[in-house]
C-alpha cells in the first residue's frame, strides 16, 4: 500500500539542453515530496509524469499519453484527471492507501513571465481527510504513530482530525506486538512507524502492522523530533509532558505538514485514557466480529455493531463503533454509562421523542474540522447553524430532576455557546448558495455595506431592463433584446431582418449567424456601474466571509463538544432501546472475580434466530471454576457460546445492558479469545504453528484479571502433539495465570485430566438421539461427553450414501473393537494400538503408568523454554512412535 517512488533520474533531466522547463519544474516539486503522488495542475488538468502517469492510468483506469518528445526523441508517459472531477480521484487515490500531493498555479498564467508558478497547496493522505467524499463514512478515521522504544513498551498517538480526537499512551506489552494490540482498537487508516533509534538506518515496517492492518496506509515515520510546540489541546490538565511525548510530536509535525489549520484544534479526550480500557488485541476484536464480520468480503456479514446499532445520527453510530471496539476496565465509568441508560430507558416511550430531535442533526463534529480546514461548503455552515439549534433544544428536553451525573454533564457539554448560534444566524440566509462564488452569502441586513453593493447592483440591473424597454418601443423592434457574454459584455441584439430600424446612436460590436449585436452609451455606463458592484461585492464578500469563518474557528473546539456529546447521547439512546426491545438486563459490574450469566444469549445469532435461540448459564469463579472445559461434537454450539460470553462482556464494559437474565462481571482487564485458528493457514505458516504462536502470546500477556477465551486448543496438529499442548495451556492458565477462561475441545481424551484440576469444570452441550438421526439441543449440561457425531455431522453436510454408510460401518466396527483399527492399519500389532490409546482416553488407570505419561506428570513447565519444550514435545512422540511399533521406549 505505501507509494515509495523509487529514485530516477528522468530521461528529460540527463540531458539539460532538452529538459523542457514543464517537468523541470515538476521534478523539483517530485524531489520535495517524496512518497507522494504529486498531481501537477496544468491548465484544467492535474497532471502526472513518467513514473506515476503510468501508475496512475493503471489505479485510476484513466488514458496514459505522452509529452511531446525532447532532442533525442524521448516522449515522457503522462496521464491525468479533470480538474473539476479531482476530488472523485482523490477520494479513489486515499482508498487505496497513496498520498497525493496537489501542485497548484499559484499564480494567474495571464500575468506569468514564462512559467506559471506552482506550489504544493494541500496533502491528501487517508489518515489526514475531513471532506465527507473522502472519508469512508461515520466511522472513525484514526490517523495513528506508533514509537518503538529501545527496550520496554513502545508509546503512541492517534488522531481523528475529522472530529478532533487525541488519544495517547504507552503499549501494554513491549515490542512492536504490544504497539499493533495497543493500535488494534483505533483501526487506524493510516500509521507512521517510528522505529527506535537502534533500529539503524533502514528499519522496516513491522510484519504484524502488515498483518493485522490490511488496507492501512502504512509508512516509516520521522525520527523522534525535539521541536515544535505541541497544540495546547494536548498539553491537558497536568500540563505536564506525557509518557507518549515523542509519538505526540511526531503525530503533531505530520498533522503539521498535512492539514496545518487543523492542527490547534485537536485535544486530548479521556474517555478512552490509557489504563481504564479493556485490552481486546486485533485477533480479538476480528474473532467476536465486534465491529467486522470475520469475511471482509461480506459488507452484510452481522457483526455486534449491526446487531447492536439503534443510533440515528452519524456521530452515535461513531460512538457506539468506539466504545465496543473500546470497552472500559474502569467500573465508575462503567456505571456511570449504566445508570444513563437506565435513566433513559425509564421514559419509555419518550425516548422516541428524543430520538426523533436527535434525527437530522449532522455531522457536527467534522463540519467544525472543515471549517477549521476551510473546506466547508456554505449549506453546510447553515447545516451546523440548524444542527447546533437542535443540539441546544435537545439539551433542554434530555433532562429530568433525577437525572444520573453523566446525563447532566451531556446536556451542559450539548449546549453550544449562544454567541456561536447567534452569529451563525445572523450571519447566514436560510439557504445559503451552494458555493463561496455564487455571491448572497450572508442574510440581508448582516453587512450593510455588502447590501448597498447589492442594492446597486440590483439598481443599475433595474435600469437595464427599463433601457431594454425604452429601445424596444422607441426602434419599434419588438425583438429587441439585451444580452451578455464574457468576451463582450452586455449587447443589444436585433435580428438581421430588422437591422434597417437600428437606432443610429447603437455602436456595431459583433455580428452572429442571425443577427448583429451592439451597444451604445448610456448600456455602457450602466455596465460599468454593474460590474463595479459586482467586483466590489465579490471582493468584499470573500474578504467578510474569511472574518467570518476566523472568528467560528475559534469555537471549532465546542462544536466538537457539541458533537461528541451527541453522539454520546446518541448511544446511550441506543443502548436504552436495545435494552427494552432484546429483553436485556443491566449487568452487575463489580471487582469480584465472578463471571456468572444467567439465561445468556448471544447478541447477534440471538437477534438471527429469534424463538429458536437456546439461552445458556456460565458460572465461573475464582475458588471452584475458574476454568470451563467445553467438549462435545461438532455443531453443537461450543464457539457460539463462547463468543456469547466474549460479546457479553464487551457490552457490559461498554455501558450496554446485555441479553440475559441475569449477569454479574467481575471487571475484566484483558479479552483475549482464539477462534478457529484460521487466519494465517495459507500464508505459508502451519496452522499449528499460527496456534502455538497465539496461546504462546495470550500466556504471556494474561494475568488473574483477564478472561481467556480458546476454541479447540491444538486443532492443528495431530492427535498427541495438540492433545499436549492443550493439556500443558489448560494447566498453565489455572495454575499460573489463574484467570478466567472458557476452552472448547474435541480431545474429550483430556476430560480425564480436567478433573484433576481443582478449579475446572466440564460442560457439553445436550443431544438427543432418535432413531433418524441426533439433534442437537445446544442446551449446556455439566460433566464432558466423548461422542462427536461426526458421522451425523457428515450426513447434514450432504456427503454422499455410499461414503456415510461406510463412515456409519467403521463406526461401529471401532466402537465394538476399540481402537484397534488405527493400529491395523499401519499395518502394526493391534495390542500395541490400544495400549497408545489407553495412556489418555481410558477412564480406568492403566495397569501399569506408562513412562510418557510420568514425564508429563513431572515436566515442570514454568521452568522450560518454548525451544525447550518443543525439544520435549518431539522426544515425547518419538517415544510414544516407539511404543506404538511395539518397541519398549
Ligand atoms: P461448535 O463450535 O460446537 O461446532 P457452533 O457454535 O459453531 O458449534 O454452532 C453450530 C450452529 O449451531 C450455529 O451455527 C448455530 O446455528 C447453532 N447454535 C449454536 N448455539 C445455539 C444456541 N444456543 N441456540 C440455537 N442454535 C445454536
Ligand atoms: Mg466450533
Amino acid at each position: 500500500m505505501d507509494y515509495i517512488t523509487t529514485a530516477r533520474r528522468p530521461l528529460w533531466m540527463t540531458d539539460a539542453s532538452s529538459a523542457t522547463p514543464l517537468l523541470e519544474q515538476y521534478e523539483a516539486v517530485k524531489a520535495r515530496y517524496p512518497g507522494h503522488l504529486v498531481l501537477f495542475r496544468v491548465g484544467d488538468f492535474y497532471e502526472t509524469f513518467g513514473e506515476d502517469a503510468k501508475l496512475l492510468s493503471r489505479e485510476l483506469d484513466v488514458v496514459l499519453t505522452a509529452r511531446s518528445a525532447d532532442a533525442r526523441g524521448e516522449r515522457t508517459p503522462m496521464a491525468g484527471v479533470p480538474q473539476h472531477a479531482v476530488e472523485t480521484y482523490l477520494g479513489r487515490l486515499v482508498k487505496k492507501g497513496y498520498k497525493v500531493a496537489l501542485c497548484d498555479q499559484v499564480e494567474d498564467a495571464k500575468f506569468a513571465k514564462g512559467l506559471v508558478r506552482r506550489e504544493v497547496t494541500r496533502v491528501v493522505t487517508p489518515g489526514t481527510v475531513v471532506e465527507d467524499g473522502l472519508l469512508g463514512g461515520p466511522e472513525h478515521n484514526f490517523l495513528a504513530v506508533a514509537h518503538a522504544a529501545a527496550q520496554g513498551p513502545g508509546t503512541y498517538a492517534v488522531v481523528d482530525i475529522s472530529t478532533g480526537e487525541w488519544y495517547h499512551g504507552s503499549a501494554e506489552g513491549s515490542g512492536v506486538d504490544g504497539l499493533a494490540t495497543a493500535l488494534a482498537p483505533f483501526a487506524p487508516r493510516e500509521i507512521l512507524y517510528a522505529p527506535s533509534p537502534h533500529e539503524g538506518r533502514s528499519p522496516e515496517i513491522p510484519a504484524v502492522f502488515r498483518r493485522e492492518f490490511p488496507g492501512a496506509r502504512l509508512e516509516i515515520g520521522p525520527p523522534p523530533l525535539e521541536g515544535p510546540e505541541l497544540p495546547s489541546g494536548l498539553r491537558g490538565g497536568t500540563g505536564e509532558p506525557g509518557p507518549a511525548n515523542i509519538a505526540d510530536r511526531i503525530l503533531a509535525a505530520y498533522v503539521r505538514a498535512t492539514q496545518p489549520r487543523l492542527l490547534p484544534f485537536v485535544a486530548l479526550v479521556d474517555r478512552a485514557s490509557e489504563g481504564r480500557r479493556l485490552v481486546l488485541d486485533a485477533k480479538t476484536l476480528r474473532h467476536l466480529e465486534i465491529s467486522r464480520p470475520m469475511n471482509p468480503d461480506d459488507p452484510h456479514g452481522a457483526t455486534l455493531l449491526t446487531a447492536w446499532d439503534e443510533t440515528v445520527t452519524a456521530a452515535g453510530r461513531r460512538t457506539l463503533g468506539f466504545w465496543l471496539r473500546n470497552p472500559l476496565a474502569d467500573l465508575d465509568a462503567i456505571v456511570a454509562r449504566q445508570d444513563a441508560v437506565e435513566a433513559l430507558g425509564r421514559r419509555g416511550a419518550a425516548i422516541e421523542e428524543l430520538r426523533r430531535e436527535l434525527t437530522g442533526i449532522p455531522d457536527l463534529a467534522r463540519i467544525a474540522s472543515r471549517l477549521a480546514g476551510r473546506r466547508v461548503r456554505p449549506p453546510e455552515l447553515a447545516a451546523l447553524r440548524d444542527g447546533l439549534a437542535r443540539a441546544a433544544g435537545l439539551a433542554d428536553s434530555l433532562l429530568v430532576p433525577s437525572d444520573p451525573p453523566l446525563l447532566r454533564s451531556l446536556a451542559q457539554s450539548m449546549t453550544p455557546p449562544p454567541r456561536l448560534l447567534e452569529r451563525l444566524r445572523s450571519a447566514l440566509p436560510d439557504e445559503p448558495p451552494a458555493t463561496e462564488s455564487a455571491g448572497g452569502l450572508f442574510r440581508p441586513g448582516h453587512a450593510p455595506e455588502i447590501d448597498r453593493w447589492i442594492a446597486t447592483e440590483r439598481a443599475a440591473t433595474d435600469e437595464m431592463a427599463a433601457l431594454e424597454r425604452t429601445e424596444r418601443e422607441a426602434s419599434g423592434i419588438r425583438t429587441l433584446k439585451i444580452g451578455y457574454n464574457q468576451v463582450f459584455g452586455y449587447y443589444f441584439e436585433i435580428s438581421r431582418p430588422h437591422l434597417e430600424k437600428a437606432p443610429v446612436h447603437f455602436r456595431r460590436r459583433q455580428t452572429v449567424a442571425q443577427a448583429e449585436r451592439f451597444t451604445s452609451e448610456a448600456l455602457e455606463e450602466i455596465e460599468r456601474r454593474i460590474l463595479e458592484a459586482r467586483e466590489h461585492l465579490r471582493t468584499e464578500e470573500a474578504a467578510l466571509w474569511e472574518r467570518f469563518l476566523t472568528e467560528l474557528d475559534a469555537d471549532v473546539p465546542a462544536i466538537h463538544r457539541v458533537g461528541r456529546a451527541v453522539g454520546t447521547v446518541d448511544t446511550l439512546l441506543s443502548f436504552a432501546r436495545v435494552a427494552e426491545r432484546r429483553r436485556c438486563v443491566r449487568p452487575t459490574v463489580d471487582r469480584s472475580p465472578a463471571l456468572t450469566i444467567r439465561g445468556g444469549r448471544h447478541p447477534v445469532l440471538d437477534r438471527l434466530l429469534g424463538e429458536r435461540f437456546v439461552p445458556n448459564d456460565t458460572e465461573l469463579d475464582a475458588e471452584s471454576a475458574r476454568l470451563l472445559v467445553l467438549t462435545g461434537p461438532n455443531m453443537s454450539g461450543k464457539s457460539t457460546y463462547m463468543r456469547q460470553i466474549g460479546l457479553i462482556v464487551v457490552l457490559a464494559q461498554a455501558g450496554s445492558f446485555v441479553p440475559a437474565q441475569f449477569v454479574r462481571i467481575g471487571l475484566v482487564t484483558g479479552l483475549f479469545t482464539r477462534m478457529g485458528f484460521t487466519d494465517e493457514i495459507g500464508r505459508g505458516k502451519s496452522s499449528f504453528m499460527v496456534e502455538m504462536t497465539e496461546v504462546a502470546e495470550i500466556l504471556r500477556r494474561a494475568d488473574d484479571r483477564s478472561l481467556v477465551l480458546l476454541d479447540e486448543v491444538g486443532r492443528g496438529t495431530s492427535t498427541f502433539d495438540g492433545l499436549a499442548v492443550a493439556w500443558a495451556t489448560i494447566r498453565h492458565l489455572h495454575d499460573v495465570t489463574r484467570c478466567r477462561a472458557v476452552l472448547a475441545t474435541h480431545y474429550h481424551q483430556l476430560t480425564q485430566l480436567v478433573q484433576e484440576l481443582s478449579s475446572a469444570r466440564q460442560a457439553h452441550f445436550a443431544v438427543q438421539e432418535r432413531s433418524e438421526g441426533i439433534v442437537f439441543l445446544h442446551h449446556l449440561v455439566p460433566g464432558s461427553t466423548d461422542r462427536s457425531y461426526g458421522v451425523h455431522v457428515a450426513r447434514l453436510a450432504g456427503l454422499p450414501k455410499d461414503v456415510l454408510d461406510e463412515a456409519d460401518r467403521l463406526l461401529r466396527q471401532l466402537e465394538t473393537e476399540g481402537v484397534e483399527l488405527s493400529g491395523r492399519a499401519r499395518g502394526a500389532a493391534p495390542r500395541a494400538g490400544k495400549y497408545t490409546q489407553a495412556i489418555l482416553l481410558s477412564t480406568e488407570a492403566p495397569a501399569a503408568p506408562s513412562p510418557i505419561v510420568q514425564e508429563l506428570r513431572d515436566l515442570d513447565i514454568d521452568h522450560l523454554t518454548p525451544m525447550q519444550a518443543l525439544a520435549k514435545l518431539a522426544e515425547l512422540r518419538r517415544q510414544a512412535r516407539e511404543i506404538e511399533r511395539g518397541e519398549p521406549p
